[in-house]
């Protein structure tokens, strides 16, 4: 009796899964495609296939090892010390800190995409590397495209980011010259939209700038920009970037630049 009496409600049971089965089998099939189309494979992540080199500008043990960091190295239109130690906020920010957190938020938001990213420099705790070591980097990885971040240290008076594009060298990076343009001018449109930031009040056209005194432009292959993400002279800058909401949405910026450059090529 007891087994039978357990059986009962649980035949009951079946009747009705079945029945809700089956309704649910016959919507969804309704929706479904014909049988003789074939099922669509998961999409392939956008970017997927694409490099970008990330390198933040300066690092955290640069200033305690001037005997490395100011060793003079060539860049083709000069010699120049081989890093610096960036600058910093009137409340003691660190540029090299900054550059280094806006770039371990970009990276993860990059490779969500797809990208294979590749980083200069593996902390904010170590020296250099030269800025000739961190071209190679971007070269050696064959980067479709190459972002150095940096911030500013300029007079308290001026405001505002500026991208910095690669003059020409003759003979050394006459190919990176267009695409180089053209990122500049992704980046740059993405960095204002996404962060609000106006185009630089002191420096460049329309937040545009060429160079041809960079290490870092002038011994890349690839196309390659810097992007002076504010100026952290000024109070209204540095109070931005010493934000870590307003870093993530630089992140972005920086990450949607990237994407609309790429998904160009
Ligand atoms: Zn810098």
């Amino acid at each position: 009796m007891r087994a039978r009496r357990a059986a009962m409600p649980t035949l009951a049971a079946l009747v009705v899964l079945a029945t809700a089965c089956g309704g649910a089998t016959s919507a969804a099939q309704q929706q479904q495609p014909p049988a003789t189309t074939p099922l669509s494979p998961s999409p392939r992540p956008m970017l997927a296939g694409k490099v970008v080199a990330i390198d933040p500008g300066h690092n955290g043990g640069n200033a305690d090892h001037p005997e490395v960091i100011n060793r003079p190295v060539d860049i083709i239109t000069g010699r120049k010390p081989c890093n610096t130690t960036g600058t910093e906020t009137a409340a003691g920010y660190t540029e090299h800190a900054f550059t280094w957190d806006v770039a371990r938020r970009l990276a993860p938001i990059l490779r969500k995409m797809g990208v294979e990213v590749v980083l200069t420099r593996p902390n904010d705790t170590g020296v250099g590397p030269c800025i000739t070591k961190r071209a190679a980097i971007g070269n050696k990885a064959e980067a479709d495209a190459v972002v150095s971040i940096h911030a500013d240290g300029a007079a308290a008076s001026g405001h505002g980011f500026h991208v910095i594009m690669p003059g020409l060298v003759p003979g050394h990076n006459d190919a990176i010259i267009e695409p180089s343009k053209r990122l500049g001018l992704a980046v740059r449109d993405a960095y204002t939209r996404g962060t609000g930031m106006p185009f630089s009040t002191y420096v460049g056209k329309q937040a545009l700038s060429t160079r041809t005194d960079l290490g870092g432009l002038n011994l890349s292959t690839r196309p390659a920009v810097f992007v002076e993400c504010g100026n952290m002279g000024n109070r209204g800058d540095a109070a931005k970037m010493s934000d870590p909401a307003f870093r993530q949405r630089i992140a972005a910026s920086l990450a949607a630049g990237l994407r609309k450059y790429l998904d160009g090529q």
